[in-house]
This record gives structure tokens, C-alpha cells and sequence, in this order.
């Protein structure tokens, strides 16, 4: 993890896990447990309900809480969605983009994910964009072309401004859940990947600058060896992201 260059941030998922007082519940039990680790950002992306109570139990604290998606409008007939004037106005600092389980259940594109990015840019958040290949895609040795193309798409339009919000998070779907992860060379040569991809649209200081994470299945007893990768500079973490003791020891892998 190249520190010297840029931020490492351990970002937990919850998906659709934990209730408003389970929310609370977990922070006040692990805000002691990574209070003062401040070598790296800690982010919790809660479900929309849970956020605000998320919030005001991380108050004082070196936790942030971020939500798990956006619409790219303001206002509007779409219902079921939140958008990030909603999330802004909470305080909501975080979002996670194109997680992959939006893009398989929920019909999400590189062009609506795109414009969420955008969206919760413009509004004055940071957004984890994820991506990554399927276990198909990379049995057939076109990973790099997959992701260097989601990059592409993910990232149209937005200036090398906006981009210094954006976070990328590298998570192979073939891992996601499933307790196979990449080995850390598969990590760290598809965050290369994606650096480079970075610096052929903005140049390299602003790839250098870029904070990218691996994602899937890292736990607290991978999490050291993913992380001493150059190029892997945090970590997107779901089931993990659910037990404080284990979440710790990420954060600790990353200090
Ligand atoms: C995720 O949800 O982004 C994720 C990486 O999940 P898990 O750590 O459970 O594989």
C-alpha cells in the first residue's frame, strides 16, 4: 500500500444488514476498537433507515458513515429511491456506486452508474465506485479489458477535479460473498490495471493520487497480505464488515 502517495480507506458494506438500534448497537461497540487507528479512513455504508442512527452514535469519533447507493436526480417520480441532495442534507459524507449486486439484481449499467456518480459528486460526496469482472470474464482472460472498460464508462465526463472524490473499489464478483478471494498478485496486477486505465484519461499524477480498493471476501486473516500491495490501497469489505473484532483487525492490517 503506497501511503506515502495517497489515502488507504477500510470501507464496510452492511448491504441489508442491521436495523437502526443494530446500527447504533455495532458502532458504540467498535468505535473504542478504532479509536485513534488513524492511518486510514473508516467508512460504514449503512441501509438509507439506518444511516442517521449510524451517524449519531460515530459522532466524535474517526468513523464515517456512508449510504449504499443514489439516484442521479434531484427530486421526482422514482419511487423507492433517495437522492443526494436527501443524503447531503443528513450529512451523508460516503456512497458506494455500482456495487455489484445493484449491477446483478437491480439492472444497474455503466451508464445509470455513471450518472450517480456524477450525481453524488455534484452534491459534495465521496463515491466508492465498484467494479469488476464475472468468474466467466476472467476464466476467458478478458479481465483487463472488462475493467478497463468499466473504468472508461464509469468515469465519463467526470473532470480530474471531481475525480479526487472518487475512490475505486476492485471487487472481482466471482468473490464477493463467496469466500474465494483473489490471490494479492490478482489484486494488485488488476489495480494496476485500473491505475493505469486512470492515468491514460487524466495523466499520472492524478492515478498516483487515487485511492483503490480490493473488495471480496477479505477478512482479518487475508487482509495483511491484500493490503502490503502496492497498488491496493484499502479494502471494500461485506460479511467481515459485520463483526467488530473481525472488521478491527482489517483496520490494524491497514495501519
Ligand atoms: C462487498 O459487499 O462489497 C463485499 C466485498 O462483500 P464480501 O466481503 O462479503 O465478499
Amino acid at each position: 500500500m503506497n501511503t506515502a502517495k495517497r489515502r488507504t480507506v477500510i470501507a464496510g458494506n452492511w448491504k441489508m444488514n442491521f436495523t437502526p438500534s443494530e446500527a447504533k448497537a455495532f458502532i458504540e461497540e467498535i468505535k473504542p476498537m478504532v479509536a485513534g487507528k488513524d492511518n486510514c479512513d473508516i467508512v460504514f455504508c449503512a441501509p438509507f433507515v439506518s444511516i442517521a442512527a449510524a451517524m449519531e452514535a460515530a459522532k466524535g469519533s474517526n468513523i464515517k458513515i456512508g449510504a449504499e447507493n443514489v439516484h442521479f436526480e434531484d427530486h421526482g417520480a422514482f419511487t423507492g429511491e433517495v437522492s443526494a441532495k436527501m443524503l447531503k442534507e443528513i450529512g451523508v459524507e460516503y456512497v458506494l456506486v455500482g456495487h455489484s449486486e445493484r449491477r446483478q439484481y437491480f439492472g444497474e449499467t455503466d451508464e445509470t452508474v455513471n450518472l450517480r456518480t456524477k450525481a453524488a459528486l455534484a452534491a459534495g460526496m465521496k463515491v466508492i465506485l465498484c467494479l469488476g469482472e464475472v468468474k466467466e470474464q476472467r476464466l476467458s482472460g478478458i479481465t483487463d479489458e472488462v475493467v478497463g472498460m468499466q473504468t472508461k464508462l464509469d468515469l465519463a465526463g467526470i473532470s480530474v477535479e471531481d475525480l479526487k472524490n472518487v475512490i475505486i473499489a476492485y471487487e472481482p464478483v466471482w468473490a464477493i460473498g463467496t469466500g474465494l478471494t483473489a490471490t494479492p498478485e490478482q489484486a494488485e496486477e488488476t489495480c494496476a490495471v485500473i491505475r493505469r486505465v486512470v492515468a491514460s484519461l487524466y495523466g499520472d499524477d492524478a492515478a498516483e493520487a487515487m485511492t483503490i480498493q480490493y473488495g471480496g471476501s477479505m477478512n482479518d486473516k487475508n487482509a495483511a497480505e491484500l493490503l502490503a500491495k502496492t497498488n491496493v490501497d484499502g479494502g471494500l469489505i461485506g460479511g467481515a464488515s459485520l463483526v467488530a473484532e473481525k472488521f478491527t483487525a482489517i483496520v490494524d492490517a491497514a495501519q
